[in-house]
């Protein structure tokens, strides 16, 4: 007589992502993580029940190599193809749940927010026109018409309101930091970044919805973040407050973390626009300065931070496309454009926090000794 196993629904999920090349995989249900705005999966999928979580690692050399300011591209293709590839584990996802009958949604995995009006598309074709106008004025051989001076003045205005009204919080249309901590890939560290047991911080993660009702998995019981703090160390920006703490709560677990100053601060030094601020031995691979010798130390960096893009703009060139890309990703989303098109410059509070304290230290070294990119 032949015996034959049933495989659970759960296993077959964890067997198809890790074959097909996910580095972890969990799984938690929607109402363990629904009391935020932006971890409620109701939101993309109504009557969701449960959340698979998957995540990629990073390759341990190539961010050893971008953090010491040996090579850009590498890191920045390594990250473009396991967004590609997290997509494409999550989409075989949410096809084994429909094959078997259930409702799913493959989440986007970064660029996506709530608070982005879709309607703001149509700044990007005249961010386009503007960009080429300014461009072109700064060709001595060229003189503008004046209707084109027009046209620069009235669109240059435009941006510049439009850019006041944005909101410094963007709210993520799901949160899959929230989905994996809940289903156990790991905790939320000292800088709010998700510390894993075996790759510390690098990794990215992706979430699958599903309204079939699974086993969940438990959060992990012991946090992987030592404290080293070596994350804030890291931080051109000085997004994290050095001796202040809050305690956020997710899925039951409750963790102290890295009070936040405002987030014009991380949005000044990772949006590309500024190298550099707290520490001037060593800048990100940005090489903008923005004709500031470091950011208001105070609420003002909000000001700062919205006409800083304006200032961008009218100086044309690079930084005027840096904020056409960021633009762009804002509006558009950045997972249909081609791996190769990734371009971060910082993400030093994630990079630095390798898998043991050795390689967060030995990375912190590269980090400071990198110098500075002019
Ligand atoms: S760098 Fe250190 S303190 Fe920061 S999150 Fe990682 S382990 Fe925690
Ligand atoms: S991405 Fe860079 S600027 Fe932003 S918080 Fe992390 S280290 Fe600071």
């Amino acid at each position: 007589m032949t015996v034959t196993k049933q495989i659970s629904l759960e296993d077959q999920v964890k067997k198809l992502a890790l074959d097909e090349g996910a580095a972890l995989v969990g799984i938690c249900s929607v109402d363990s993580i629904k009391d935020k705005d932006f971890s409620d999966a109701n939101f993309l999928l109504p009557g969701a029940q449960s959340i698979v979580s998957i995540a990629i690692n990073m390759d341990d050399e190539t961010v050893k190599k971008y953090l010491s300011k040996e090579d850009y591209l590498g890191l920045c293709h390594e990250e473009g193809h396991m967004t590609r590839n997290l997509l494409r584990i999550g989409d075989k996802i949410k096809e084994l749940f429909e094959e078997k009958g259930f409702r799913a949604f493959r989440c986007n995995i970064n660029f996506n927010y709530r608070n982005v009006n879709n309607t703001s598309k149509a700044v990007i074709p005249a961010l386009k026109n503007l960009i080429d106008l300014i461009d072109k004025e700064k060709d001595p051989n060229i003189l503008l018409t004046q209707k084109e001076v027009k046209t620069r003045d009235r669109i240059l205005k435009m941006v510049s309101s439009g850019f006041k009204r944005s909101p410094m919080r963007l709210v993520p249309n799901f949160s899959h930091r929230c989905a994996a901590v809940a289903s156990g890939l790991g905790r939320v560290g000292w800088s709010g970044n998700v510390i894993t047991e075996k790759y510390g911080a690098r990794v990215l993660f992706g979430s699958i919805l599903t309204d079939a009702k699974l086993n969940a998995d438990k959060p992990l019981e012991i946090n992987p973040c030592v404290n080293c703090k070596l994350c804030e160390k890291s931080c051109q920006g000085g997004l994290f407050a050095k001796d202040e703490t809050k305690t956020i709560k997710i899925a039951d677990v409750e963790e102290t973390i890295a009070k936040r100053n405002n987030y014009g601060y991380c949005i000044a030094i990772c949006s590309g626009m500024a190298g550099q601020n707290k520490f001037k031995e060593w800048s990100t691979w940005s090489p903008f300065r923005l004709d500031v010798d470091r950011l208001p130390l105070d609420d003002s960096i909000t000001e700062y931070v919205q006409n800083m893009y304006v200032k961008a703009l009218e100086k044309g060139g690079k930084e005027a496309e840096n904020v056409l890309r960021l633009i762009e990703n804002t509006f558009l989303g950045r997972n249909d454009k081609p791996a190769e098109d990734f371009r971060p410059t910082c993400g030093f509070c994630q990079l630095v926090c390798g898998p043991d304290i050795k390689s967060k230290k030995e990375s912190h070294e590269l980090i400071v000794n990198s110098g500075c990119i002019e």
